[in-house]
């Protein structure tokens, strides 16, 4: 990345974070010739990401229904809208990083599932009893204590 002052050809990164969800990211460069800083935004092209889901049917992926299927979950939980938005967006990267165009909503439900145990058991649990659509209660017990056991096992 050229120096905008200085035109310089090179660049050092000296801070990266990503905006706007996952699709943007903000990075503050110094350039090594006359030391000023600039900042530039990357948006990565977003490829469109296929959800299977278990009947065969296929959607695009949508992080807006993420972001609310997590919403639901952290309801009346002590978590800022923000930091929900944040785990959205390591969850849909980390969806994303498998390079495949095509995911199974199963891999979805499994990998929020994750993110959530290590934040918020509550969460957890609330995503996992609608996710899982729990047959009977005793599988919803079962769960439960593998969970606490896990938790235990720390
Ligand atoms: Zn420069």
């Amino acid at each position: 990345m050229k120096c905008p002052f200085c035109s310089y050809g090179d660049s050092r990164v000296v801070d990266s974070r990503a905006i706007d969800g996952s699709t943007s990211i903000r990075r503050r460069r110094e350039c090594p010739e006359c030391g000023r800083r600039f900042t530039t935004y990357e948006k990565y092209e977003e490829t469109p990401l296929l959800v299977t889901k278990k009947d065969g049917r296929r959607e695009l992926f949508d992080s807006q229904k993420l972001l609310s299927g997590l919403i639901k979950a952290f309801e009346k939980r002590p978590m800022s809208y923000e930091k929900i938005q944040e785990i959205g967006s390591d969850i849909e990267r980390e969806l994303r990083s498998q390079g495949e165009a095509e995911i199974s909503s199963e891999l979805i439900g499994e990998t929020v599932m994750r993110h959530l145990e290590k934040v918020d058991q509550i969460a957890y649990v609330r995503f996992a009893s609608v996710y899982r659509q729990f047959a009977d209660v005793n599988n919803f017990m079962q769960e439960i204590q593998k969970m606490i056991k896990r938790g235990q096992d720390k």
